[in-house]
């Protein structure tokens, strides 16, 4: 039997609803590790590890679902040892689903680096060379055990000539071969990238080759990589509601909420980023009425909570004084109840929108989050 079937009596994908004026969905993804009400938004744990959080309170906060990435944890501690711990699930001590990248993006980031045919070649930090290969890429996401994994693929930068993201994509779905003749546990699913830069016709080609390798889900790659808002909203509004239907639909990397109205609004299930943790860690933190920067000296002695109605440890047990304070004076329990507090802001935020297109009103929950959301009352000072 191939992989492709195999896999689906682990992993499952089902619409529950469609918002009727909208293309937003709601729908339930299920794996090994539990179930995954959509649309989601996960955080990032890159070395297996939410920064300053430590798995129980993620749980309270019921993250149904974090992203790892595969660069890094295999230049540190490496796969095998990962694997030999029991798998990343045991190893950090997170029951629940874990979706693994494929590595490709972090190595076209770095600034020396080598593409060719085989794979990415790179230096890692001690100078020995490696070369991350669809077949390395996937071994290494079958010995971490995620629940989703990505394939290896080429993250093309912004911008980039026709003729380059056709050469590029020609090699992306080679790799995309390679890295289904590698998927061999077939508890792990394995989502394919459309990449294709900013061009309709290459979104489109790109989707065709995906369709015909029937995988258990796809994504929109190659966005949030430098071609701004504008461009972003085009690519997605383009690909997304052509994404087919019964399969899971995520849009990797994209997390501003106003991004996170748009590709919800275009059918999209699933999306990342480093944004609520990384901003969390730096003082900013999302409100109804916008974000908000902790360590301003109008909340100096502000006693209301981050976000009033907000149910999380933080804004349940402590003020923005508090919070402003533990920042300023360098305490590392700031950055920890400020992640804790942008992590419900995003679950909140896409509970909601599952709860309004339940009730065919996504357009008009959108409308009302955008309207607060970008209201400036004076106190911001972004
Ligand atoms: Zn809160």
């Amino acid at each position: 039997m191939r992989i492709q079937d195999q896999v689906k009596e682990h992993f499952q994908f089902k619409v529950v609803h469609e918002d009727k004026k909208s293309g937003a969905r709601a729908g339930v993804i299920t794996t090994p590790h539990g179930e995954i009400p959509t649309p989601v938004f996960m955080p990032v744990g890159t070395h297996g590890a939410i920064k300053a959080l430590p798995p129980n309170f993620l749980e309270d906060l019921d993250t149904k679902i974090i992203l790892s990435n595969t660069y890094h944890l295999h230049l540190s501690p490496g796969s095998k040892l990962v694997k030999k711990a029991g798998g990343l699930h045991k190893f950090m001590n997170w029951p629940r689903p874990i979706l693994t990248d494929s590595g490709g993006f972090q190595v076209f980031s770095l600034q020396r680096k080598s593409i060719k045919e085989e794979g990415a070649e790179f230096k890692d930090h001690k100078g020995k060379t490696i070369l991350l290969s669809p077949e390395t890429s996937i071994e290494i996401q079958q010995e971490l055990g995620s629940d989703i994994m990505m394939a290896f693929d080429e993250c093309i930068p912004y911008p980039a000539t026709r003729e380059y993201t056709k050469k590029s994509i020609d090699r992306t779905h080679r790799w995309l071969d390679r890295c289904i003749e590698s998927w061999t546990n077939p508890k792990q699913a394995l989502f394919g990238i459309i990449q294709g830069s900013t061009y309709d016709d290459y979104r489109d080609e790109c989707l065709d080759e995906l369709v015909k390798r029937d995988l258990p889900g796809y994504a929109i790659g190659g966005v949030s990589v430098g071609e701004g808002p504008e461009l972003m909203e085009k690519i997605v509004k383009y690909t997304g509601p052509k994404m087919p239907k019964d399969k899971p639909r995520y849009v990797m990397g994209v997390g501003n909420p106003e991004d996170l109205c748009m590709i919800w609004e275009n059918g999209i299930d699933m999306s990342d980023c480093i944004i609520p943790t990384k901003f969390a860690r730096g003082g900013t933190l999302f409100t109804r009425r916008g974000k908000i920067r902790i360590r301003h000296k109008n909340y100096r002695r502000d006693f209301f909570p981050i976000e009033p109605n907000c149910k999380c440890y933080c804004c349940q047990n402590f003020t923005r004084a508090y919070v402003k304070h533990l920042f300023d004076s360098n305490e590392i329990l700031g950055q920890v109840l400020a992640t804790m507090h942008n992590i419900e802001f995003y679950k909140n935020m896409a509970e909601e929108a599952r709860e309004a297109i339940l009730d065919n009103r996504y357009s008009q929950w959108k409308e009302d989050f955008l309207k607060s959301y970008k209201k400036d009352d004076g106190s911001k000072n972004n």
